[in-house]
């Protein structure tokens, strides 16, 4: 299949294109776009064939749901049995934006696109390209992240280009994704609230909200037996296809540590290297050192890592050290990918 690739300047957008983009996604088509998160790979979510062909261009396990994504808020009602006070709030208060909420489904939508579950993943995101393009298709849109599964999640058209061309219709070029992290998901399909996946809408910012929040208990590694209630989450994510490592210690032990593995990696001719904070890189003796941000600026560190993640295996690094980075706000998201993508890889001082 011959992928056909459109830039779209968020802030002019090209209305010819985006009912090129409608007409395809009505037919059956494949389109990936940017979102405020990542960049999706959209298809129709009221067609299973166009379904079936997202996991198929994915490689994704068809257990995995997808997120529905829509163009209003009340289009929430044609897919669900409830919404309740509290997931009205949220509603109210997040949408557009980077959450996603977990309903009981009714019977419009098929089960392929839920993994078999009674409940249905939705979002409306903030995008100006994606809220176009799912308006314009008037169709309740499945998105997932735009790359192949297990690999870090595209921030940019061009690592959409790299995973699935090919294999979709067409891809959007819009531009930086600009949060870099997928959306929080929320399950609000029982009394209290249930955090399944950590995103840029924090833990804080929906107690401020609602109240009590409880928080998926494989999230903060308790129970590694249990599997999560979002099914995605117990895939290998996000992985370079180097060995990363995270370690957990004090600053100047934990350079140390990294320098001290750096050399002994280096000197049996690996190739290595260290992510930084912009505070920290003139501390560590490493020929590639990767510059994610600013330690004081969580928001910038979690829109870099996926991009970093990526350069690791365009450079062939075959060993990868970085120091964790803060939990707070943004970094409890940042953190749940950092040690997916290292496979839970942690060296604790
Ligand atoms: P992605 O679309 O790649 O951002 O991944 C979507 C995430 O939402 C995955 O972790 C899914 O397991 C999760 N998800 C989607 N639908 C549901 C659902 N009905 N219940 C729980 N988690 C879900
Ligand atoms: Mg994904």
């Amino acid at each position: 299949m011959t992928t056909k690739i459109v830039k779209i300047d968020g802030e002019h957008i090209n209305l010819h294109v985006i009912e090129e983009v409608a007409t395809l996604l009505k037919q059956g088509g494949l389109v990936a776009f940017p979102t405020e998160t990542v960049y999706g790979i959209g298809a129709n979510a009221l067609n299973e064939n166009s379904i079936k062909r997202i996991y198929e261009a994915k490689g994704r396990p068809s257990d995995n749901p997808l997120i529905v994504h829509i163009a209003q808020l009340s289009d929430v009602y044609k897919y669900v049995s409830e919404v309740s006070d509290i997931s009205l709030k949220l509603m109210n208060k997040f949408w557009p934006g980077p959450l996603t909420l977990i309903f009981n489904k009714n019977a419009t939508l098929s089960s392929v696109i839920t993994g078999g579950l009674e409940t249905v993943a939705i979002r409306l995101p903030s995008n100006n390209i994606a809220k176009a393009i799912i308006k314009a298709s008037g169709l309740p849109i499945a998105a997932p992240s735009a790359n192949r599964s297990g690999k870090p999640s595209p921030t940019r058209a061009k690592h959409v280009i790299e995973d699935l061309d090919g294999l979709v219709d067409m891809i959007i070029d819009g531009g930086k994704a600009q949060i870099g992290l997928e959306s929080t998901v929320l399950d609000v399909s029982s009394s209290i609230p249930v955090l399944l996946r950590p995103g840029s809408v924090t833990i804080e910012m929906l107690e401020k909200e609602i109240g009590q929040v409880l928080i998926d208990p494989t999230l903060i590694g308790e129970h590694e037996k249990i599997t999560p209630k979002s099914p995605g989450m117990k895939y290998k994510h996000y992985a370079p296809k180097g060995m990363l490592a995270v370690v957990y210690g004090e600053d100047y032990l934990a350079i140390k540590e990294i320098n001290q593995l750096v050399k002994e990696k280096e000197v049996a001719g690996y190739s290595v290297a260290v992510i930084s904070t912009d505070e920290d890189k003139e501390m560590y003796q490493c020929e590639n050192i990767m510059v994610i941000g600013s330690k004081n600026n969580g928001i910038e560190i979690a829109a870099n890592l996926f991009k970093i993640l990526r350069k690791m295996d365009e450079k062939g690094i075959e060993y990868i050290y970085t120091k964790a980075f803060s939990e707070e706000n943004i970094g409890m998201a940042t953190m749940n990918r950092l040690l997916k993508a290292a496979g839970n890889k942690k060296i604790c001082l």
